[in-house]
């Protein structure tokens, strides 16, 4: 089935073999299957043959969608619920895909999504449709909700990030992308002419708002690191004094973990004339929201200093298995961005309608077992495990960068896109990186270290191959190819 365009199709990523279309899964004889059996690889292929046997690399097409691999909706059959037949398919699928997940876990390393919870306690609410829709502290007319849950999770992060109960407002999102969006929304908001300053490296969804609200959006370099360049920032506000200033503020970015000097964010807005109320800073915190607080010597991000919003997600470091995030701002600026709405008896302030109710929950019960001092134990151990695999790396000579207050190390990118897949590594030009998280253990790091450097041997066996140069991407002090080692 290439392509049809009918019904719900399910990408089950590769646990088929490449090439194998829907109808075989579909024809797929249970009695030949066992569930149990271990899945031998089933990693996604990346490269098809162009013909003449050469391997191409995986391009992303636009308007055609690859339908190679999907589980085929099929109809009931007649006397289905006789025979068992369908039950039994569906069960084997769904083991089949257990397995995957297994596996797919084991060899997660490039996403900075915490993999260890058990949240086993909850399954028992599985059975309800839990839906905060509307404004979490207005109850709507819809009684199966965890409000009490979410403010909860809020007033934990209130105060995490120092502001009062009755100063701030804020709501648990679907992930960290719904807080930016909201964020950069209420700073449009509350100044509709304001132009919005990001630097070039902050997340894709930053821009996405900018498209989405038709903001005028300016782009600020960066330095190696990764951090916003504030003198860079300096040149490009002073042209625009006449106009409010929006601004995305980085705590840790995306791909190198570098966190925005805040402090100096708000030290360049002020000396270019802007008073505190001509200005709107979002603290993009997704990545690092949670595991900055812990860190010593990190800027604080405090409601105490002039910004305007937060947010962060819930299924990165704190480890929720499905996406959510939490969004924080003042209360004052959220009646500009608010309206009443008969129909939910509730405000409509966020971005979404129908919101998960099960979010929350999650949230709740591992803010409650673990606590304050459970993410500074876990913050701890990911910075240590991250300093051993860049001294690791950098030990065999292999270009490597960790920053300072980050637990992101970037790395020269395996040159097979096998391995790279294998280990489900994230890759941006010549960079590949691995963001330690509570997960990451000390085992699995040597376990990917041996394979990479027994497989990186072979890539550069030919000296007339020779690794990247990386000084561009991370600084000749952290390159280690031929002509900066
Ligand atoms: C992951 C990330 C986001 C987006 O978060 P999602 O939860 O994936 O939507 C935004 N900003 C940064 C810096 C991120 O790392």
């Amino acid at each position: 089935m290439v392509g049809t365009g009918s019904g719900v199709e399910m990408s089950i990523n590769g646990s088929l073999p490449n090439g194998k279309s829907a109808e075989h899964l579909t024809a797929l004889d249970e009695e030949s299957f066992d569930p149990t059996a271990v899945v031998a690889e089933p990693v996604p292929e990346v490269v098809e043959s162009n013909g003449d046997g050469e391997k191409e690399k995986r391009d992303i097409v636009l308007g055609r969608n690859v339908h190679t691999t999907c589980l085929e909706v099929t109809e009931p059959d007649a006397d289905d619920e006789s025979t068992g037949d369908k039950d039994a398919y569906m069960a084997s699928v769904l083991a089949r895909y257990r397995k995957t997940l297994l596996e797919r876990t084991k060899h997660h390393l490039g996403y900075p999504y915490n993999l260890d919870f058990d949240y086993g306690a909850l399954g028992q609410l599985q059975h309800f449709s839990i839906n905060n829709l509307g404004d979490p502290f207005i109850e709507s007319n819809y009684g199966v909700h965890s409000r009490q849950f979410e403010v909860g999770v809020l007033d934990w992060f209130a105060r995490l990030w120092e502001i009062e109960k009755s100063d701030y407002w804020g709501y648990i999102t679907n992930c960290g992308t719904e807080g930016n969006l909201h964020g950069i929304l209420v700073g449009r908001e509350v100044f509709p002419d304001g132009i919005l300053y990001a630097s070039k490296e902050s997340h894709y969804s930053v821009f996405k708002a900018a498209r989405m609200y038709r903001m005028e959006c300016i782009k600020i370099a960066t330095l190696v690191t990764g951090e916003i360049d504030c003198a860079d920032f300096k040149t490009k506000l002073l042209p625009n004094r006449d106009k409010p200033a929006i601004l995305n503020v980085n705590i840790g970015t995306t791909v190198k973990g570098a966190v925005d000097d805040l402090d100096l964010v708000i030290q360049t807005l002020e000396e270019c004339g802007y008073s505190h109320d001509r200005f709107y800073i979002h603290c993009d915190g997704a990545l690092f929201g949670l595991m900055m607080p812990f860190v010593k010597r990190a800027p604080k991000v405090t409601f105490k200093k002039p910004i305007g919003s937060v947010s962060v997600s819930g299924h990165k470091f704190v480890g929720c298995p499905m996406p959510c995030g939490v969004q924080l701002t003042r209360l004052q600026h959220i009646n500009a961005l608010s309206r009443n709405v008969e129909y939910l008896a509730s405000r409509d302030a966020t971005i979404m309608g129908s919101r998960n109710g099960h979010a929350p929950i999650f949230l709740w019960y591992t803010l409650n077992r673990k606590g304050y001092k459970g993410f500074q134990k876990e913050v701890q151990k990911c910075l240590r495990n991250a300093h051993y695999l860049k001294d690791q790396l950098r030990g065999v000579g292999i270009s490597a960068m960790l920053n300072e207050l980050s637990s992101t190390v970037v790395f020269e990118r395996p040159k097979d896109e096998e391995f790279v897949r294998r280990w489900q590594l994230a890759c941006e030009a010549n960079m590949a990186h691995i963001v330690v998280m509570p997960n990451v253990t000390i085992e699995k790091l040597d376990y990917f270290l041996n394979e990479l450097v027994k497989e990186r041997s072979i890539w550069y066996s030919d000296e007339k191959i020779q690794p990247p140069c990386l000084a561009a991407d991370i600084g000749s002090d952290n390159c280690s190819c031929a002509l900066h080692k």
